[in-house]
């Protein structure tokens, strides 16, 4: 079985102090950082030691955990392992980056956004093009705003071609938007619209529950993170038994993390494999042409 993971421990803060964001600036204890790192410690046990099935895991904590060593100890952990065949991070990228020197970057992936509020283009332009230099796979963003549209430009212009550079809609921005915003947007990310939409799912299939679960750091199994009820636990021995088809019980789905498992939508045709980082599929090769 191929089985993708959307682990999201205990963490909760951030180094950063995005006005949008519930953690920004949040700090926590030596305590409490020391659970995430156990908690996250034994999940990775967790999947070397389950050589039976493939796993793709993604990073989506709440916060930033790339700043932390034992995130990036264990993307070099889970990238060298044989079964495991993508781990990738959601992340501000303020982190260092020799680490990545030690992973198979073969399967490593970032996905990385610029808070332009938070640090300078020229800082988030050099933590690409080094990661680039590195040969590490990533895709870049930023969040729909209008305030940030020079930024974008400018970040666009700069980045190299074959790097994709997402726009997240806000949703709830989208009817103060103009269309010469939204075209703009849509200028820089060609998918940008298909970001904008909350996608009807209710009793539609989705391959969360099936063959996408999310994770927490107690290793509570949920179909993803936008509906709440357990369906199991990765550390209990009959865990397997709890991956089944479902259908959506959620109207709708609105976020890349949750929607592209939605089957109707047959989004895996555009992402292939760059689905967990958000990189389209053949985007570098479109792009040289
Ligand atoms: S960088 Fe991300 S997690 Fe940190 S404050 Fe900004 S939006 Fe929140
Ligand atoms: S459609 Fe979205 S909310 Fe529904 S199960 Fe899939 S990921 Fe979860």
């Amino acid at each position: 079985m191929h089985l993708t993971i959307l682990y999201r421990g205990p963490i909760i803060s951030c180094n950063y102090g995005c006005e949008y964001c519930p953690f920004a600036k949040r700090q926590q204890s030596a305590a409490e950082l020391a659970v995430d790192r156990q908690a996250l410690e034994q999940f990775v046990n967790w999947v070397a030691q389950h050589s039976q099935h493939q796993f793709s895991i993604l990073f989506t904590p709440w916060g930033e955990a790339l700043i932390h060593n034992w995130y990036q100890q264990a993307l070099v952990q889970l990238t060298q392992i044989p079964h495991v065949h993508k781990a990738a991070i959601q992340t501000n990228l303020s982190c260092q980056l020799d680490w990545v020197e030690e992973c198979n970057k073969d399967r490593l992936a970032l996905w990385a956004t610029f808070h332009p509020e938070w640090v300078s283009r020229d800082r988030f332009l050099s933590k690409c093009l080094e990661l680039d230099r590195r040969g590490v796979r990533f895709s870049a963003g930023v969040v729909g705003f209008p305030k940030y549209k020079d930024e974008i430009t400018n970040l666009r212009r700069e980045l190299p071609n074959h790097v994709y550079l997402w726009i997240n809609a806000v949703k709830k921005e989208l009817p103060n938007l103009s269309t010469q915003d939204r075209n703009f947007f849509e200028s820089i990310d060609p998918l940008y619209e298909l970001n904008t939409q909350h996608y009807p799912s209710f009793g539609r299939a989705c391959r969360a529950g099936e063959s996408v679960i999310s994770v927490d750091g107690d290793g509570k199994m949920r179909r993803c993170h936008f509906i709440k009820e357990p369906i199991g636990n990765i550390y209990e021995r009959d865990w397997e038994t709890a991956l089944c088809d479902r259908l959506c019980t959620n109207q709708t789905c609105h976020c890349h993390i949750g929607y592209v498992h939605l089957d109707y939508l047959e989004l895996d045709k555009v992402f292939g494999s760059g689905i967990l980082e958000r990189i389209p599929n053949n985007w570098a090769l479109q792009r040289l042409r």
